[in-house]
């Protein structure tokens, strides 16, 4: 059956200039929104550029050889990604994630890694701070990345067979570069490292035993994460969709588990005990058991847009406030605290509610924000 494509209607440029309060009020690192959910994660995006085309996430058909890439010019330097996160910092946020794209591909990412690791909490603690790679050029930095400050990986593998993982990311990349990737980043001390596999019914649910049997007492935590309807490009249907409930079962009919409770508030993953001691896995169930309910992450676009969730379908150019108006640090962390505690974001609750056919009124799904400019 042909593959449903969404022609890109070019959300990057749907933002609000934000409202800077009159009233400056400092930053108190309590920051909640209308859920009282607490600011504590930022994800960044460092790139829209990627050298996988993963079907989920950037499909080909779209992201071809016409797309237009942002401009470097239009991208936040360093220095304003570290004066924003500055910002951030002050409001509560304590864990730093470097997505993209892919965000090995932005040169220089040390230097930027280098000055986020001097920020501290007002605490006095250091960040944590981590990145999202597909690890095609993690063997080649990870002992950079590692000396100029990060602490931990998470990388993206969708299986162990070639051919099946060309089939998901559509490029000819070997797995055993990927895995290699892995090893050295290991060897260098970037751990705990988290796999996260996305699971697509009848293109790689195969591959979930056999990615099991791999990283068994590996110390690798690998994560299966359920297909979701994120940007507006990827063509979603729900029967592509393997619950975690099944990808569970398929996991205990081999290797009997115990269910673990959360590491901390917000944790996106449920995680899973192995009883033989051979380790931990998790599934990420953002369309069959929604976790809006604490989710702490605030995400950060290439060039500078604010976005509340994942599938939000406007963003808030604090670039704009960066660059144009003069604005204080006082002033721009108003205003992020002005948006902030106006969130009410919580699409994968109220797509759940809903028949797997319907739409969220109010979500255009062909105006959703591509993950791929937002990081994952
Ligand atoms: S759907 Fe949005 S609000 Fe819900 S967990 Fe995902 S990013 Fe957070």
């Amino acid at each position: 059956m042909d593959k449903k494509i969404i022609p890109l209607a070019d959300m990057r440029y749907a933002a609000r200039v934000p409202h800077v309060p009159a009233h400056l009020q400092a930053p108190t690192g309590l920051l909640a929104d209308t859920l009282a959910r607490p600011l504590h994660d930022l994800r960044i995006s460092v790139t829209d550029r990627c050298n996988f085309r993963c079907s989920y996430c950037m499909p080909s058909e779209v992201f071809n050889k016409d797309y237009a890439f942002l401009p470097q010019t239009s991208l936040l330097s360093f220095e304003e990604i570290t004066r924003l996160t500055k910002i951030f910092v002050a409001h509560g946020v304590e864990k730093i994630r470097l997505t993209g794209g892919e965000p090995l591909l932005r040169k220089h990412i040390e230097v930027l890694i280098g000055m986020l690791a001097k920020i501290q909490t007002p605490g006095g603690q250091p960040l944590d701070i981590t990145l999202t790679t597909n690890a095609s050029l993690l063997a080649k930095k990870a002992q950079s990345l590692k000396d100029a400050g990060l602490q931990r990986v998470t990388v993206s593998l969708d299986g162990l067979d070639d051919a099946v993982f060309r089939r998901m990311n559509d490029v000819d990349f070997p797995v055993a570069d990927v895995l290699r990737g892995i090893e050295v980043a290991e060897k260098v001390g970037l751990a705990p490292i988290k796999v996260n596999m996305v699971v697509k019914r009848g293109t790689n649910d195969a591959e979930i035993l056999p990615m099991a049997r791999h990283f068994r007492h590996s110390g690798v935590v690998l994560r299966f994460i359920e297909y979701m309807d994120v940007g507006a490009t990827n063509g979603w249907r729900m029967d592509e969709v393997l619950p975690s409930a099944q990808v569970i079962e398929r996991l205990q009919a081999e290797f009997p588990m115990e269910a673990l409770s959360a590491n901390y508030l917000g944790e996106t993953a449920e995680r899973w005990r192995y009883l033989d001691g051979a380790g931990e896995v998790g599934v990420i169930s953002s369309v069959t058991h929604a976790f809006c309910g604490d989710c702490n992450r605030a995400r950060l676009s290439t060039e500078g847009k604010l976005f509340l969730c994942l599938f939000a379908s406007q963003g808030h150019d604090l670039r704009a406030l960066l660059r144009g108006g003069n604005y204080s640090d006082e002033q721009i962390s108003a205003a992020v605290g002005h948006i902030w505690q106006r969130r009410d974001d919580r699409y994968s609750e109220l797509r759940a509610a809903l028949p797997a056919d319907q739409s969220l009124p109010g979500n255009d799904a062909a105006r959703r924000v591509e993950m791929s400019y937002i990081g994952g």
